[in-house]
Protein backbone atom coordinates (compact mmCIF):
# COMPACT_ATOMS: atom_id res chain seq x y z
CA UNK A 1 0.00 0.00 0.00
CA UNK A 2 1.38 3.40 -0.87
CA UNK A 3 1.83 5.36 1.78
CA UNK A 4 -0.59 8.47 0.87
CA UNK A 5 -3.39 5.91 0.54
CA UNK A 6 -5.91 5.98 3.71
CA UNK A 7 -6.65 3.07 5.33
CA UNK A 8 -10.17 0.39 5.09
CA UNK A 9 -11.54 2.71 8.57
CA UNK A 10 -10.65 6.22 6.98
CA UNK A 11 -11.56 5.44 3.46
CA UNK A 12 -14.78 3.83 4.16
CA UNK A 13 -15.11 7.08 6.88
CA UNK A 14 -14.29 9.65 3.64
CA UNK A 15 -17.04 8.39 2.01
CA UNK A 16 -19.54 8.62 4.53
CA UNK A 17 -17.93 12.40 5.01
CA UNK A 18 -18.84 13.01 1.36
CA UNK A 19 -22.37 11.59 1.71
CA UNK A 20 -22.61 14.39 4.29
CA UNK A 21 -21.39 17.08 2.69
CA UNK A 22 -23.33 15.88 -0.31
CA UNK A 23 -26.82 15.25 1.43
CA UNK A 24 -26.48 18.94 3.13
CA UNK A 25 -26.80 16.85 6.34
CA UNK A 26 -25.29 18.81 9.88
CA UNK A 27 -21.93 18.02 10.84
CA UNK A 28 -23.03 16.29 14.32
CA UNK A 29 -24.88 14.02 12.14
CA UNK A 30 -21.80 12.66 10.96
CA UNK A 31 -20.50 10.94 14.45
CA UNK A 32 -23.68 9.42 14.58
CA UNK A 33 -23.41 7.81 11.33
CA UNK A 34 -19.75 6.73 11.46
CA UNK A 35 -19.64 5.94 15.51
CA UNK A 36 -20.74 1.59 15.74
CA UNK A 37 -23.19 1.33 18.32
CA UNK A 38 -21.66 -1.82 20.37
CA UNK A 39 -18.42 -3.10 20.43
CA UNK A 40 -17.49 -6.07 21.51
CA UNK A 41 -14.06 -7.78 22.01
CA UNK A 42 -13.50 -11.43 23.78
CA UNK A 43 -10.80 -13.63 24.20
CA UNK A 44 -11.84 -17.08 22.89
CA UNK A 45 -9.52 -20.00 25.13
CA UNK A 46 -8.75 -22.89 23.15
CA UNK A 47 -7.27 -25.90 23.90
CA UNK A 48 -5.28 -27.27 20.78
CA UNK A 49 -4.76 -30.66 19.51
CA UNK A 50 -1.55 -30.98 21.22
CA UNK A 51 -2.62 -30.55 24.15
CA UNK A 52 -1.03 -26.73 24.40
CA UNK A 53 -3.39 -23.42 25.43
CA UNK A 54 -4.39 -20.99 23.06
CA UNK A 55 -6.63 -17.93 23.38
CA UNK A 56 -7.44 -15.77 19.88
CA UNK A 57 -8.76 -12.06 19.99
CA UNK A 58 -12.41 -11.77 18.55
CA UNK A 59 -14.65 -8.76 17.71
CA UNK A 60 -18.36 -8.43 17.30
CA UNK A 61 -18.56 -5.49 16.08
CA UNK A 62 -22.42 -3.77 15.37
CA UNK A 63 -22.62 -0.82 13.78
CA UNK A 64 -25.82 0.33 13.53
CA UNK A 65 -29.71 -1.30 13.60
CA UNK A 66 -31.48 1.88 12.46
CA UNK A 67 -33.04 0.04 9.67
CA UNK A 68 -33.28 -3.74 11.16
CA UNK A 69 -31.11 -6.25 12.90
CA UNK A 70 -27.41 -5.99 12.80
CA UNK A 71 -26.70 -8.12 9.55
CA UNK A 72 -22.72 -8.89 8.43
CA UNK A 73 -20.20 -11.92 8.52
CA UNK A 74 -17.83 -13.13 10.56
CA UNK A 75 -14.24 -13.53 9.32
CA UNK A 76 -11.32 -15.66 10.47
CA UNK A 77 -8.10 -14.00 9.63
CA UNK A 78 -5.02 -13.17 11.11
CA UNK A 79 -5.79 -9.46 10.09
CA UNK A 80 -9.28 -9.21 11.57
CA UNK A 81 -8.61 -6.88 14.38
CA UNK A 82 -11.01 -4.05 16.04
CA UNK A 83 -10.16 -1.49 13.07
CA UNK A 84 -10.38 -3.72 10.16
CA UNK A 85 -14.05 -5.34 11.66
CA UNK A 86 -14.81 -1.69 12.26
CA UNK A 87 -14.35 -0.62 9.03
CA UNK A 88 -15.94 -3.82 7.64
CA UNK A 89 -19.10 -3.23 10.07
CA UNK A 90 -19.55 0.04 8.59
CA UNK A 91 -19.71 -1.13 4.72
CA UNK A 92 -22.34 -3.66 5.84
CA UNK A 93 -24.68 -0.66 6.91
CA UNK A 94 -24.31 0.75 3.43
CA UNK A 95 -24.54 -1.87 1.73
CA UNK A 96 -28.10 -3.17 3.24
CA UNK A 97 -30.01 0.46 2.91
CA UNK A 98 -28.59 0.63 -0.33
CA UNK A 99 -29.92 -2.86 -1.45
CA UNK A 100 -32.72 -1.84 0.57
CA UNK A 101 -33.41 -4.79 2.56
CA UNK A 102 -34.35 -4.55 6.42
CA UNK A 103 -30.91 -5.24 8.39
CA UNK A 104 -27.95 -3.13 9.72
CA UNK A 105 -24.73 -3.36 9.17
CA UNK A 106 -22.32 -6.13 11.28
CA UNK A 107 -19.35 -7.62 11.45
CA UNK A 108 -17.22 -10.21 13.19
CA UNK A 109 -13.93 -11.24 13.52
CA UNK A 110 -11.39 -13.83 15.00
CA UNK A 111 -7.38 -13.18 14.46
CA UNK A 112 -6.78 -16.60 13.58
CA UNK A 113 -4.85 -18.21 10.56
CA UNK A 114 -7.26 -20.96 9.43
CA UNK A 115 -4.47 -23.09 7.48
CA UNK A 116 -2.60 -23.57 10.61
CA UNK A 117 -5.45 -25.09 12.41
CA UNK A 118 -7.17 -28.43 12.32
CA UNK A 119 -11.20 -28.78 11.34
CA UNK A 120 -11.52 -29.46 15.28
CA UNK A 121 -9.79 -26.50 16.50
CA UNK A 122 -11.75 -23.97 13.75
CA UNK A 123 -15.23 -25.93 15.15
CA UNK A 124 -13.88 -24.86 18.91
CA UNK A 125 -12.95 -21.31 17.90
CA UNK A 126 -16.18 -21.03 16.46
CA UNK A 127 -18.38 -22.60 18.95
CA UNK A 128 -16.34 -20.87 21.22
CA UNK A 129 -17.15 -17.51 19.92
CA UNK A 130 -20.90 -17.80 19.78
CA UNK A 131 -20.59 -18.45 23.85
CA UNK A 132 -18.73 -15.03 23.95
CA UNK A 133 -21.42 -13.00 21.98
CA UNK A 134 -24.40 -15.08 22.02
CA UNK A 135 -26.33 -12.76 24.58
CA UNK A 136 -26.17 -9.73 21.96
CA UNK A 137 -27.50 -12.15 18.87
CA UNK A 138 -30.95 -13.21 17.76
CA UNK A 139 -32.81 -13.83 14.58
CA UNK A 140 -34.60 -10.39 15.42
CA UNK A 141 -30.86 -8.73 16.86
CA UNK A 142 -28.06 -9.77 14.88
CA UNK A 143 -27.29 -12.18 12.36
CA UNK A 144 -24.15 -13.43 11.41
CA UNK A 145 -23.04 -14.86 8.07
CA UNK A 146 -19.68 -16.84 6.50
CA UNK A 147 -16.91 -14.38 5.08
CA UNK A 148 -13.02 -14.95 4.55
CA UNK A 149 -12.44 -18.11 6.41
CA UNK A 150 -15.50 -19.38 7.44
CA UNK A 151 -17.89 -20.84 5.36
CA UNK A 152 -21.54 -23.10 5.30
CA UNK A 153 -19.65 -25.95 7.93
CA UNK A 154 -18.93 -22.85 10.01
CA UNK A 155 -22.28 -21.25 9.96
CA UNK A 156 -23.64 -25.22 10.86
CA UNK A 157 -21.40 -25.29 14.14
CA UNK A 158 -22.45 -21.75 15.22
CA UNK A 159 -26.18 -22.05 14.49
CA UNK A 160 -26.00 -25.63 16.82
CA UNK A 161 -24.08 -23.57 19.63
CA UNK A 162 -26.60 -20.80 19.85
CA UNK A 163 -29.33 -23.35 19.64
CA UNK A 164 -27.60 -25.20 23.15
CA UNK A 165 -28.01 -21.71 24.93
CA UNK A 166 -30.88 -20.72 23.58
CA UNK A 167 -33.62 -22.93 21.63
CA UNK A 168 -33.09 -23.92 18.02
CA UNK A 169 -33.25 -21.04 15.78
CA UNK A 170 -32.92 -21.65 11.96
CA UNK A 171 -32.51 -18.29 11.00
CA UNK A 172 -30.17 -16.95 13.46
CA UNK A 173 -27.51 -17.43 10.80
CA UNK A 174 -27.11 -16.80 7.33
CA UNK A 175 -25.45 -18.94 4.85
CA UNK A 176 -25.82 -21.87 6.13
CA UNK A 177 -26.17 -25.71 4.49
CA UNK A 178 -28.48 -25.96 2.26
CA UNK A 179 -29.87 -29.12 4.35
CA UNK A 180 -30.40 -27.18 7.64
CA UNK A 181 -32.43 -24.16 6.13
CA UNK A 182 -29.45 -22.38 4.05
CA UNK A 183 -31.10 -20.63 0.59
CA UNK A 184 -30.27 -22.23 -2.61
CA UNK A 185 -27.68 -19.62 -4.59
CA UNK A 186 -26.76 -18.13 -1.71
CA UNK A 187 -23.07 -19.30 -2.53
CA UNK A 188 -22.81 -17.73 -5.36
CA UNK A 189 -24.66 -14.87 -4.93
CA UNK A 190 -21.87 -12.43 -4.13
CA UNK A 191 -20.21 -13.15 -7.14
CA UNK A 192 -23.42 -13.78 -9.48
CA UNK A 193 -24.61 -10.48 -8.24
CA UNK A 194 -21.05 -8.98 -8.93
CA UNK A 195 -21.52 -9.82 -12.65
CA UNK A 196 -24.70 -8.83 -12.85
CA UNK A 197 -24.06 -5.41 -11.67
CA UNK A 198 -20.96 -5.61 -14.22
CA UNK A 199 -23.59 -6.15 -16.87
CA UNK A 200 -25.44 -3.50 -16.05
CA UNK A 201 -22.61 -0.96 -16.16
CA UNK A 202 -22.14 -2.10 -19.61
CA UNK A 203 -25.22 -1.68 -20.82
CA UNK A 204 -25.35 1.64 -19.41
CA UNK A 205 -22.28 2.58 -20.45
CA UNK A 206 -23.74 1.70 -24.35
CA UNK A 207 -21.96 -1.20 -24.20
CA UNK A 208 -22.62 -5.15 -23.75
CA UNK A 209 -20.94 -7.39 -21.98
CA UNK A 210 -21.12 -9.97 -24.75
CA UNK A 211 -17.78 -10.21 -26.45
CA UNK A 212 -16.21 -8.01 -23.91
CA UNK A 213 -12.78 -9.24 -22.36
CA UNK A 214 -12.42 -9.37 -18.09
CA UNK A 215 -10.36 -9.87 -16.02
CA UNK A 216 -10.74 -11.41 -12.62
CA UNK A 217 -8.36 -11.34 -9.30
CA UNK A 218 -9.31 -14.07 -7.04
CA UNK A 219 -10.80 -17.55 -7.68
CA UNK A 220 -12.71 -18.13 -4.63
CA UNK A 221 -16.30 -18.66 -3.65
CA UNK A 222 -16.76 -14.73 -5.34
CA UNK A 223 -14.16 -14.86 -7.90
CA UNK A 224 -15.26 -18.14 -9.66
CA UNK A 225 -18.83 -17.35 -9.44
CA UNK A 226 -18.21 -14.31 -11.02
CA UNK A 227 -16.05 -15.55 -13.67
CA UNK A 228 -18.73 -18.53 -14.35
CA UNK A 229 -21.89 -15.79 -14.45
CA UNK A 230 -19.81 -13.48 -16.39
CA UNK A 231 -18.77 -15.76 -19.17
CA UNK A 232 -22.45 -17.20 -19.03
CA UNK A 233 -23.21 -13.80 -20.25
CA UNK A 234 -21.10 -13.75 -23.44
CA UNK A 235 -17.82 -12.44 -22.23
CA UNK A 236 -14.57 -13.50 -22.72
CA UNK A 237 -12.58 -14.06 -19.42
CA UNK A 238 -9.22 -13.60 -20.49
CA UNK A 239 -7.40 -14.06 -17.01
CA UNK A 240 -8.22 -14.96 -13.44
CA UNK A 241 -5.90 -15.39 -10.13
CA UNK A 242 -5.67 -16.93 -6.52
CA UNK A 243 -3.15 -16.17 -3.91
CA UNK A 244 -0.57 -18.78 -5.55
CA UNK A 245 -0.44 -16.63 -9.00
CA UNK A 246 -2.28 -16.13 -12.06
CA UNK A 247 -3.32 -17.32 -15.69
CA UNK A 248 -3.67 -15.29 -18.68
CA UNK A 249 -5.23 -16.82 -22.17
CA UNK A 250 -6.81 -14.30 -24.90
CA UNK A 251 -8.78 -16.58 -26.11
CA UNK A 252 -10.90 -17.18 -23.27
CA UNK A 253 -9.90 -19.46 -19.97
CA UNK A 254 -11.60 -22.89 -19.57
CA UNK A 255 -13.58 -21.74 -16.47
CA UNK A 256 -15.31 -24.73 -15.56
CA UNK A 257 -12.18 -26.84 -15.97
CA UNK A 258 -10.07 -24.29 -13.99
CA UNK A 259 -13.15 -24.38 -11.14
CA UNK A 260 -12.58 -28.25 -11.13
CA UNK A 261 -9.01 -28.06 -10.85
CA UNK A 262 -9.30 -25.41 -7.62
CA UNK A 263 -11.69 -27.49 -6.13
CA UNK A 264 -9.41 -30.63 -6.26
CA UNK A 265 -6.98 -28.10 -3.90
CA UNK A 266 -5.33 -27.14 -6.82
CA UNK A 267 -3.44 -23.84 -7.29
CA UNK A 268 -4.51 -21.34 -10.47
CA UNK A 269 -1.44 -21.44 -11.73
CA UNK A 270 -0.88 -24.53 -12.04
CA UNK A 271 -4.01 -25.46 -14.47
CA UNK A 272 -2.79 -25.83 -18.17
CA UNK A 273 -4.78 -23.49 -20.00
CA UNK A 274 -2.86 -20.42 -20.54
CA UNK A 275 0.35 -18.77 -19.58
CA UNK A 276 1.35 -17.74 -15.98
CA UNK A 277 1.18 -13.97 -15.00
CA UNK A 278 1.61 -12.93 -11.57
CA UNK A 279 -1.44 -11.14 -9.68
CA UNK A 280 0.29 -7.24 -9.82
CA UNK A 281 0.37 -7.63 -13.76
CA UNK A 282 -3.22 -9.15 -13.89
CA UNK A 283 -4.40 -6.24 -12.57
CA UNK A 284 -2.99 -3.81 -14.92
CA UNK A 285 -4.23 -6.27 -18.10
CA UNK A 286 -5.59 -4.63 -20.96
CA UNK A 287 -9.39 -5.30 -20.91
CA UNK A 288 -12.70 -4.23 -20.97
CA UNK A 289 -13.55 -5.52 -17.19
CA UNK A 290 -11.75 -5.82 -14.10
CA UNK A 291 -13.20 -7.66 -11.31
CA UNK A 292 -11.15 -7.48 -8.32
CA UNK A 293 -12.30 -10.45 -6.12
CA UNK A 294 -9.78 -11.33 -3.34
CA UNK A 295 -8.92 -8.98 -0.77
CA UNK A 296 -8.63 -5.46 0.31
CA UNK A 297 -6.25 -2.44 -1.06
CA UNK A 298 -4.84 -4.02 -4.16
CA UNK A 299 -5.03 -0.94 -6.48
CA UNK A 300 -3.94 2.28 -4.46
CA UNK A 301 -1.97 5.11 -5.78
CA UNK A 302 0.94 3.24 -6.98
CA UNK A 303 -0.75 0.86 -9.58
CA UNK A 304 -4.06 3.03 -10.31
CA UNK A 305 -2.64 5.05 -13.09
CA UNK A 306 -1.45 1.50 -15.30
CA UNK A 307 -4.86 -0.18 -14.94
CA UNK A 308 -6.19 -0.40 -18.22
CA UNK A 309 -9.93 -1.55 -17.94
CA UNK A 310 -12.64 0.74 -18.54
CA UNK A 311 -14.75 -0.45 -15.94
CA UNK A 312 -13.74 -1.89 -12.55
CA UNK A 313 -16.53 -4.34 -10.48
CA UNK A 314 -15.85 -3.75 -6.89
CA UNK A 315 -16.55 -7.44 -6.01
CA UNK A 316 -14.01 -7.64 -3.18
CA UNK A 317 -14.73 -5.63 0.15
CA UNK A 318 -12.47 -1.87 -0.74
CA UNK A 319 -10.23 -3.13 -3.32
CA UNK A 320 -9.38 0.40 -4.38
CA UNK A 321 -7.67 2.55 -1.79
CA UNK A 322 -9.88 5.52 -2.07
CA UNK A 323 -6.85 7.80 -3.31
CA UNK A 324 -6.66 5.34 -5.97
CA UNK A 325 -10.62 5.47 -6.60
CA UNK A 326 -9.88 9.38 -7.61
CA UNK A 327 -6.74 8.84 -9.83
CA UNK A 328 -9.57 6.39 -11.51
CA UNK A 329 -11.93 9.00 -12.06
CA UNK A 330 -10.08 11.50 -13.44
CA UNK A 331 -8.80 8.44 -15.89
CA UNK A 332 -12.51 7.88 -16.84
CA UNK A 333 -13.03 4.92 -15.79
CA UNK A 334 -16.17 3.49 -14.30
CA UNK A 335 -15.93 1.92 -10.63
CA UNK A 336 -18.96 0.22 -9.65
CA UNK A 337 -18.65 0.23 -5.69
CA UNK A 338 -18.55 -2.59 -3.10
CA UNK A 339 -21.64 -2.01 -1.15
CA UNK A 340 -23.46 -2.28 -4.53
CA UNK A 341 -21.43 -5.24 -6.50
CA UNK A 342 -21.00 -7.86 -3.93
CA UNK A 343 -24.29 -7.04 -2.22
CA UNK A 344 -25.90 -10.00 -3.61
CA UNK A 345 -24.39 -12.16 -0.84
CA UNK A 346 -26.50 -9.85 1.81
CA UNK A 347 -29.39 -9.70 -1.14
CA UNK A 348 -29.23 -13.69 -0.58
CA UNK A 349 -28.81 -13.92 2.99
CA UNK A 350 -32.44 -11.87 3.62
CA UNK A 351 -33.87 -14.62 1.17
CA UNK A 352 -32.85 -17.16 3.50
CA UNK A 353 -33.41 -15.22 6.55
CA UNK A 354 -37.27 -14.81 5.23
CA UNK A 355 -37.72 -18.35 4.03
CA UNK A 356 -36.37 -19.39 7.55
CA UNK A 357 -38.90 -17.19 9.74
CA UNK A 358 -41.67 -18.67 6.69
CA UNK A 359 -40.03 -22.26 7.28
CA UNK A 360 -40.34 -22.79 3.69
CA UNK A 361 -37.87 -22.89 0.97
CA UNK A 362 -37.55 -21.19 -2.90
CA UNK A 363 -36.52 -22.72 -5.60
CA UNK A 364 -33.09 -21.42 -7.21
CA UNK A 365 -35.06 -19.87 -10.14
CA UNK A 366 -36.93 -17.35 -7.72
CA UNK A 367 -33.88 -16.40 -5.94
CA UNK A 368 -31.93 -15.74 -8.57
CA UNK A 369 -34.64 -13.86 -10.44
CA UNK A 370 -35.51 -11.48 -6.69
CA UNK A 371 -31.21 -11.45 -6.99
CA UNK A 372 -31.92 -9.85 -9.95
CA UNK A 373 -34.80 -7.24 -9.52
CA UNK A 374 -33.17 -6.13 -5.88
CA UNK A 375 -29.84 -5.44 -7.55
CA UNK A 376 -31.43 -3.84 -10.82
CA UNK A 377 -33.83 -1.75 -8.56
CA UNK A 378 -30.72 -0.49 -6.12
CA UNK A 379 -28.68 -0.36 -9.81
CA UNK A 380 -31.18 2.27 -10.88
CA UNK A 381 -31.24 4.47 -7.74
CA UNK A 382 -27.31 4.89 -7.76
CA UNK A 383 -26.65 5.12 -11.55
CA UNK A 384 -29.77 7.70 -11.67
CA UNK A 385 -28.56 9.56 -8.74
CA UNK A 386 -24.98 9.44 -10.30
CA UNK A 387 -26.14 11.40 -14.10
CA UNK A 388 -27.99 13.82 -11.73
CA UNK A 389 -25.98 15.13 -9.89
CA UNK A 390 -22.95 14.61 -11.95
CA UNK A 391 -21.25 12.11 -9.00
CA UNK A 392 -19.42 9.11 -9.35
CA UNK A 393 -21.03 5.75 -8.60
CA UNK A 394 -19.75 5.57 -5.32
CA UNK A 395 -20.36 9.22 -4.23
CA UNK A 396 -24.10 8.19 -5.43
CA UNK A 397 -24.65 4.86 -3.59
CA UNK A 398 -22.97 6.60 -0.32
CA UNK A 399 -25.49 9.26 -0.75
CA UNK A 400 -28.50 7.14 -1.47
CA UNK A 401 -27.40 4.27 1.24
CA UNK A 402 -26.72 6.99 3.96
CA UNK A 403 -30.27 8.86 3.48
CA UNK A 404 -31.90 6.14 3.99
CA UNK A 405 -30.05 5.26 7.11
CA UNK A 406 -30.89 9.18 8.46
CA UNK A 407 -34.06 9.01 7.44
CA UNK A 408 -34.63 5.88 10.08
CA UNK A 409 -32.85 7.30 12.43
CA UNK A 410 -35.08 10.54 12.46
CA UNK A 411 -38.17 8.51 12.08
CA UNK A 412 -37.25 6.25 15.23
CA UNK A 413 -36.52 9.17 17.17
CA UNK A 414 -33.21 7.74 18.19
CA UNK A 415 -31.83 11.32 18.91
CA UNK A 416 -34.58 12.79 21.04
P1 LIG B 1 -12.36 -16.89 -0.60
O1 LIG B 1 -11.47 -17.14 0.56
O2 LIG B 1 -13.32 -17.94 -1.03
O3 LIG B 1 -11.46 -16.52 -1.90
C1 LIG B 1 -10.47 -15.56 -1.90
C2 LIG B 1 -9.65 -15.74 -3.17
O4 LIG B 1 -8.68 -14.70 -3.25
C3 LIG B 1 -8.87 -17.04 -3.21
O5 LIG B 1 -8.82 -17.50 -4.56
C4 LIG B 1 -7.47 -16.63 -2.75
O6 LIG B 1 -6.46 -17.51 -3.18
C5 LIG B 1 -7.38 -15.28 -3.43
N1 LIG B 1 -6.38 -14.41 -2.84
C6 LIG B 1 -6.05 -14.25 -1.52
N2 LIG B 1 -5.04 -13.36 -1.40
C7 LIG B 1 -4.74 -12.93 -2.67
C8 LIG B 1 -3.81 -12.04 -3.20
N3 LIG B 1 -2.97 -11.38 -2.42
N4 LIG B 1 -3.81 -11.86 -4.54
C9 LIG B 1 -4.66 -12.52 -5.34
N5 LIG B 1 -5.56 -13.40 -4.89
C10 LIG B 1 -5.60 -13.60 -3.56
O7 LIG B 1 -13.09 -15.50 -0.27
P2 LIG B 1 -14.42 -14.95 -0.92
O8 LIG B 1 -15.57 -15.34 -0.06
O9 LIG B 1 -14.43 -15.26 -2.37
O10 LIG B 1 -14.23 -13.38 -0.67
C11 LIG B 1 -13.47 -12.56 -1.55
C12 LIG B 1 -13.78 -11.10 -1.26
O11 LIG B 1 -15.17 -10.86 -1.44
C13 LIG B 1 -13.45 -10.60 0.15
O12 LIG B 1 -13.08 -9.25 0.06
C14 LIG B 1 -14.79 -10.72 0.88
O13 LIG B 1 -14.89 -9.84 1.99
C15 LIG B 1 -15.72 -10.28 -0.25
N6 LIG B 1 -17.11 -10.72 -0.08
C16 LIG B 1 -17.42 -12.02 0.15
C17 LIG B 1 -18.75 -12.38 0.29
C18 LIG B 1 -19.16 -13.81 0.53
O14 LIG B 1 -20.36 -14.03 0.84
N7 LIG B 1 -18.28 -14.79 0.37
C19 LIG B 1 -19.75 -11.41 0.19
C20 LIG B 1 -19.40 -10.09 -0.07
C21 LIG B 1 -18.06 -9.76 -0.20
Amino acid sequence: MATSDLSMLEGGIASVDRAVAGLNLPDDMRDVLVEPWREIAAGLPITMDDGSRKVFRSFRIQHSAARGPYKGGIRFHPNADQEHTKALSMLMTWKSALVDIPFGGAKGGVMVDTMAISQREHQLIARRYIMSIHHVLGVNRDIPAPDLGTNAKTMAWMMDAYGALNGYEQGIVTGKPVSLGGSYGRDDAPGRGAALVGDMAARDAGAMVDGMSVVVQGFGAVGSAAARTIQGLGAKVIAVSDAYGGLFNSNGLDITGLANHVRQGNPVPEFEDGDKIDNSDLLELQCDMLIPAAIENVITTENAPRIKAKIIVEAANQPLSSDADEILNAMGVTVVPDILANAGGVIVSYFEWAQNIQAFRWPLDRVNEELSRFLQSAYDAVSERAQSRGLTMRSAAYEVAVSRVVEAIELRGFLR
